[in-house]
């Protein structure tokens, strides 16, 4: 187990995060791609970095400056967009640019925008396929994607979530091949 994985675990220990525990629910939309899909590279469910909370998060490998989508309609209830910075030390966790989308008793995540690659505000509401922003690098990464997950809030705080397995309308399940 590298370093920083066993800092990752101590961050999510730290904010007390629940582990698993619904980890095997879908959701219960179907959702589109957040990402064109002649763009996508490659969709990788499990990397080390999905865990806790994460766990069902999808990352997809797409160009830097990739236009992303809403997966569903919605209002926008947090992002962030003023990091320039990103890459696989753990000093970044944080510093990733990201966008949260509220559906009808799910969210949506996005995360590792480019610096002020955001094109929507909070509170405004978002249509379905509706452009939100261009990808990029920020935050904790490896390299250009974008991260995006279904998300099950169960208390009022950022972090008071559980991810679901994300389905789509368009797509296959992503899960069976993990
Ligand atoms: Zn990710």
């Amino acid at each position: 187990m590298t370093e920083w994985h066993e800092v990752q675990k101590r961050i999510l220990k730290e904010k007390n995060l629940v582990n698993d525990k619904f980890s095997n629910r879908h959701s219960k939309f179907y959702y589109i791609l957040p990402v064109p899909r002649e763009k996508i590279k490659r969709v990788i469910v499990s990397p080390v970095s999905h865990i806790g909370n994460l766990c069902n998060a999808i990352d997809f490998l797409v160009p830097m400056n990739t236009e992303v989508y809403s997966a569903a309609d919605g209002i926008v209830t947090s992002l962030k967009d003023d990091s320039n910075v990103g890459g696989t030390d753990p000093k970044y966790w944080y510093e990733g640019n990201y966008i949260v989308i509220k559906h009808n008793g799910e969210s949506t995540g996005y995360e590792h925008f480019k610096y002020k690659g955001i094109v929507v505000e909070v509170a405004d509401v978002i249509q379905q396929g509706q452009l939100i922003g261009y990808s990029g690098n920020t935050g904790y990464s490896r390299g250009p994607h974008l991260h995006f997950e279904v998300m099950e809030f169960f208390g009022p705080g950022d972090e008071d979530y559980i991810t679901l397995k994300a389905r789509f309308k368009d797509f296959h399940d992503a899960y069976e091949t993990k």
